[in-house]
């Protein structure tokens, strides 16, 4: 049984997986207060008012930025609950590790639950975490003695050089969880989401899941694609598993979610099943040596490469299953859903039409 509170903050409302969370919100009756960088840009702001029109919940916008402690007061007013998404999400080309990940992640995170502490109202924090807080690399695997991650794994082997994304979302949850250990008044519920994918409620062209969807419709592996696996999972669970992390009041603790982990080669046979030939999808994996120097070039580091080509990534996401009650689409569905998508917007093109 879901309990409906009053109203319930969501930090970086506009991301992509924010988005679909406030529409799930919103669409639920209950009244969002919605922290953005700037609430006056109709870019970021346009879909999620547009959602608001049709929904029985009411949307607030409020400005908050992580770096600064102000905004997140004014906004957690009233609000019994508190989703706690914003956090840079920048995988490649990252300038300066420190200054574009790790410090607006975790200040922003202290920023936040500093805000959770001084707001009477607050009684449940949920933190959009990540699987990269359970692990670094792949490799990784080979020594927590299980064929599987699961959520009594924390990432070890990241820091600010060498995966600092990663690294980022380690830190922010490992901070939250101190934080939230150091009062009883709100308690914390961690989501631990795979690689997410599937369609996006604004044309949000550098989202993550976007970059990884465009390489296989830009020829990227036309020659075959590196012996990689992603742990995949849709957007559409991810809101769904925060509701529930939010609203069941026994929820608690880490879930990680994620519906299964395909190679890039069976991504690109997904691809080429509905789609056909007339995109350079990859049909077969080129060896280590070759993925390692496509990942130089990529400005990949070769000590990330080494550390997770050829290696399984999986998860066991039986905890989400079992207290959340979340049943996962399969892969398959976020995969095709994410590219049709693209397509439509035209950020992907068939070879003919190029
Ligand atoms: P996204 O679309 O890039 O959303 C990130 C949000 O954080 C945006 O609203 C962004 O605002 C905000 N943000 C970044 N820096 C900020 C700052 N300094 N001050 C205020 N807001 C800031 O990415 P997403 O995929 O939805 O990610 C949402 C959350 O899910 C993140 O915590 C991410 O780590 C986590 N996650 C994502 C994935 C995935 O595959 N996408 C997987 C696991 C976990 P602007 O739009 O103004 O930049």
């Amino acid at each position: 049984m879901l309990h409906t509170p009053g109203p319930v903050l969501v930090t970086g409302a506009n991301g992509y997986v924010a988005s679909w969370l406030v529409k799930a919100l919103l669409e639920r009756g209950v009244d969002v207060h919605a922290t953005v960088r700037d609430p006056a840009d109709p870019e970021k702001t346009g879909h999620l008012r547009a959602i608001a029109q049709g929904a029985s919940g009411t949307l607030s916008l409020f400005r908050a930025d992580l770096l600064d402690p102000a905004g997140f007061d004014r906004a957690m007013m009233e609000c019994t609950l508190v989703f706690h998404t914003a956090s840079p999400l920048i995988v490649r080309n990252v300038e300066d590790s420190m200054r574009d990940l790790v410090e607006p992640a975790t200040r922003g995170t202290r920023h936040v639950l500093d805000a959770a502490d001084r707001a009477p109202s607050v009684g449940r924090v949920v933190l959009t975490s990540s699987i990269v807080a359970t692990y670094g690399d792949a490799a990784d695997l080979e020594d927590v003695g299980k064929d599987r991650f699961d959520e009594s794994h924390w990432n070890t082997t990241s820091n600010v050089r060498h995966q600092p994304y990663s690294y980022s979302k380690t830190l922010s949850e490992r901070l939250a969880w101190e934080m939230a250990g150091r009062q009883d008044r709100w308690d914390l519920v961690a989501v631990n989401p795979g690689l997410v994918l599937g369609p996006g409620l604004s044309r949000h062209t550098k989202a993550e899941g976007v970059l990884v969807m465009r390489d296989f419709g830009n020829g990227y592996y036309r020659f075959g694609a590196p012996d990689l696996e992603f742990a995949i999972v849709d957007v559409r669970d991810v809101a769904e598993a925060h509701v529930r992390a939010g609203m069941l009041p026994d929820a608690n603790g880490r879930h990680i979610l994620v519906a299964g982990s395909r190679t890039l080669v069976k991504i690109g046979a997904v691809l080429r099943s509905h789609f056909g030939d007339d995109f350079p999808f990859p049909r077969r994996t080129v060896s280590n040596t070759a993925a390692l120097m496509l990942a130089s070039r990529r400005g990949i580091p070769q000590s990330v490469a080494k550390r997770n080509l050829g290696y399984p990534l999986r998860f066991d996401s039986g905890r989400a299953n079992d207290a959340l009650g979340m049943s996962f689409r399969p892969p398959e569905e976020s995969i095709v859903d994410h590219f049709q998508q693209l397509l439509d917007d035209g950020l992907v093109k068939p070879m003919a039409s190029r």
